[in-house]
């Protein structure tokens, strides 16, 4: 079987390293004691490659993302171990994405070389704001200037598909001072910005202070920045794809693409989700069951919720919510191909009101939100999706 013919697949994996905690955070990270950890992570990681190895010798994995956490936190040797681990233990398609996080300050021109020689070929940096107060408020490690000088190494270093994170919703953060951000970065011309609203989980420093306490943009505001800033990102060339990604033409990010799109993709590491064979698991969010789970050997007793098969059923409800994530929205012909049923007939009634509103648009093919509508599509789906008793259908086809 050559790769061609293989199936394809996204691979993830998850390094919970980070210099400090930032003060929104609930990723499963957190900033070592000491540094012996790194090499005994890479280690416990690279086996549980090896351990897959077999159970996915029919996938070309075509996507690739080293996430966290903060991955170039990690020793230089210890990065590259995994990255040739990833080349050695899967046998991955021909211009397979392959993206690490990188975030400001914590890379040197070195290290991205050697990255770019071992095959990576896309950087993902976190700036969230160019603004010094807004950073400061995050309490981010980095500067502006940090920022500049790591995105200038990347495209050194012969990066050329760079994506940049920013924030909206933030601390004193305005509509002005937004557009400022996405202004300054978009000079830099990234091939993709991700562009995320700030929610304040509670297991968080800002979550324990409180959002009352918080110099937090009211939902109006809010509403603008996130209107004004689609608009902004499309008239700089970068087209919105999904309710937080914008991309210069073909240069959307092929693996989340395929969290979106129900596609298969195997995560790795503390925290990390897969649907893998029709199944869904992930395992435990904590380094040191992980680490001595895998050097027992035993990775079966990691998983930490549990394995679910995904029914119909289910699947039908989840790629509703995941389809109207993207602009292009749902497809009737394909929701009819996959379900065996005519969504129209199912959902026009209750999506009537939300066309008329401005909120969801018929395009040539299905259905999509509208930006207004992606501001709030967490009440829409939930309404939606609430409408139509999904357990008392049987999906014509299951998979
Ligand atoms: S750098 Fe990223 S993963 Fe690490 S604490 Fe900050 S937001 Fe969380």
């Amino acid at each position: 079987m050559t790769s061609a013919d293989k199936r394809r697949l996204g691979i993830y994996l998850h390094v919970p390293f980070c210099m400090s905690k930032c003060a929104y955070c609930d990723f499963y990270s957190y900033v070592p004691k000491n540094e012996q950890v790194y090499e005994r992570y890479a280690n416990a990681l690279i086996s549980h490659m090896e351990h897959y190895k077999s159970a996915a010798a029919g996938c070309a994995p075509d996507s690739v993302y080293i996430g966290g956490g903060t991955p170039t936190v990690l020793p230089r040797e210890q990065l590259l171990k995994i990255v040739r681990a990833v080349r050695r233990n899967f046998t991955l398609a021909k211009n397979a994405e392959f993206t690490v996080e990188a975030n400001p300050a914590t890379v040197d021109l070195s290290t991205l070389r050697a990255l770019r020689w071992s095959g990576v070929n896309r950087i993902s940096m976190g700036l969230q704001s160019a603004d010094p107060r807004e950073l400061k408020a995050l309490s981010r490690i980095h500067t502006r200037g940090d920022f500049e000088d790591s995105y200038y190494m990347a495209r050194k270093a012969k990066i050329e598909n760079i994506s940049v994170d920013l924030m909206f919703g933030i601390p004193y953060q305005t509509t002005e001072s937004l557009l400022r951000s996405i202004d300054y970065v978009t000079r830099l011309d990234p091939e993709h910005i991700s562009l995320y609203n700030l929610k304040i989980e509670p297991n968080t420093h800002f979550g324990k202070i409180g959002a009352a306490n918080l110099a937090l943009p009211d939902e109006d505001e809010e509403f603008r920045m996130y209107i004004q800033a689609c608009q902004f990102l499309e008239s700089k060339g970068y087209k919105q794809y999904e309710i937080s990604n914008f991309a210069k033409p073909g240069k959307m990010s092929r693996h989340n693409l395929k969290y979106w799109n129900c596609e298969e993709y195997l995560g790795l590491g503390p925290s990390a989700h897969s649907y893998f064979n029709g199944t869904r698991f992930s395992f435990i969010p904590s380094i040191n069951q992980y680490m001595k789970g895998i050097e027992n050997m035993g990775s079966e007793i990691i998983i930490s919720d549990g394995s679910e098969q995904i029914s119909g059923r289910a699947m039908m409800g989840e790629y509703i919510m995941l389809r109207f994530r993207l602009t292009e929205g749902l497809v009737l012909s394909d929701f009819q191909r996959k379900f065996g049923y005519d969504f129209e007939e199912m959902y026009g009634n209750k999506l009537r009101p939300y066309i008329e509103g401005g909120y969801m648009i018929r395009t040539r093919d299905g259905f999509a939100l509208t930006p207004r509508g992606m501001f709030v599509s967490n009440y829409i789906l939930s309404d939606i999706l609430s409408y139509a008793d999904l357990n008392a259908i049987t999906p014509a086809s299951e998979f």
